[in-house]
């Protein structure tokens, strides 16, 4: 039987006919897979559904029905839910004006709890992979497009099955994700293999910067550098990740400088090392190994910053 918050979440789609899902800005797989995912099964359910994202669809065109994105909502509504986002700043201020969100659903360790309802997990890899438990006891099945959102999501938040916390469920999961018809192949190519020339160009401007001390390693990027090379995003295009695959360092950091005086700080951990309560506490958030903040101020401060603090971190946590 399912458990007692399921049935009132299927309760509450039940009586609702429009329903609003949103996400974080500078979506990353988990955020779009999980908002179409969820809201392809809606639709099939017979919902009027909007599916929105401040910074639009970006990079994951290649989902299914990915052109149901809208960067704005549009009217009123039964029903606002939020997935994969553990504070309501994140989700920017397209949800200004709507009520508090009646469901949550995420995998983040520093969630808010900000919903009537929150199916927050932070044991489980991604939020597409909690949506993969708890779709079926809402009322919602699943189709080849629903499963390849939510493998996208898996493949996404896991860089491809490569994090610490995958363990054997998560790779069943994928099995039965691929077995309802979802391509792996093609979402792992889509997701972690396909570059744009322009961002390996722009990879190439934090490369040339990238610098090493004390078990840190951490390069920046700029809003010239995105001028340079043609870079339309606001994110590091995932440097990070190719940061995190240097030998010498624990924590790897990017620092993405943003117009109005904002820096986008990501940090990645080796296992074993928590990095989610120095986001937090510089008002971002996100997982152990994982996470990110937006900062106020120049680049070079934020770096400064953010390097003496990370180095404190590491410090204590290697005692
Ligand atoms: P990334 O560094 O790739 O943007 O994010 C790493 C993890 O931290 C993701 O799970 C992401 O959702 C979370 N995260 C990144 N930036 C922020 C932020 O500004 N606020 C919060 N609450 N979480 C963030
Ligand atoms: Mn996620």
């Amino acid at each position: 039987m399912a458990k007692e918050i399921d049935q009132k979440i299927k309760g509450k789609i039940e009586s609702s006919e429009r329903i609003l899902i949103a996400s974080h800005v500078r979506p990353d797989a988990d955020a779009a897979g999980s908002l179409l995912g969820l809201g392809l099964g809606f639709i099939d359910a017979g919902k009027k559904v909007q599916m929105v994202l401040k910074d639009g669809v970006g990079k994951f065109r290649y989902l299914p029905k990915s052109d149901l994105i809208t960067p704005l909502p549009k009217g009123p509504v039964d029903m606002v839910i939020v997935v994969d986002c553990s504070d309501p700043n994140r989700v920017g201020d397209i949800l200004d004006g709507y009520d508090k969100p009646d469901l949550v659903v995420d995998h983040h360790k520093t969630n808010l709890e900000f919903g009537t309802f929150n199916v927050v997990e932070p044991e489980q890899v991604a939020t597409a992979a909690i949506l993969f438990d708890h779709m079926p006891s809402w009322g919602l099945s699943f189709t080849p497009e629903i499963a390849t959102c939510l493998l996208s999501g898996i493949v996404g938040d896991t860089i491809g099955f490569r994090t610490s916390n995958v363990k054997s469920d998560v790779m069943r999961k994928a099995a039965a994700l691929m077995d309802l018809g979802a391509d792996l192949g093609n979402i792992y190519r889509e997701e972690l293999i396909l570059k744009s020339f322009k961002e390996v160009h722009y990879w190439g401007c934090g490369l040339v910067r990238v610098e090493r001390a004390d078990g840190l390693v951490w390069t920046s990027l700029t809003l010239a550098d995105r001028e340079k090379v043609g870079y339309a995003g606001n994110d590091d295009a995932d440097l990070v990740n190719v940061l995190s695959s240097v030998k010498e360092a624990e924590i790897a950091l990017i620092f993405i400088e943003q117009p109005q005086n904002e820096v986008k700080v990501s940090w990645r951990a080796r296992p074993g090392l928590d990095v989610s309560g120095i986001a937090f506490e510089f008002g971002g958030g996100g997982h152990a190994a994982a996470a990110g903040a937006d900062i106020s101020g120049n680049l070079e401060d934020v770096k400064q910053r953010v390097i003496i603090e990370t180095k404190k971190l590491l410090e204590q946590q290697n005692q």
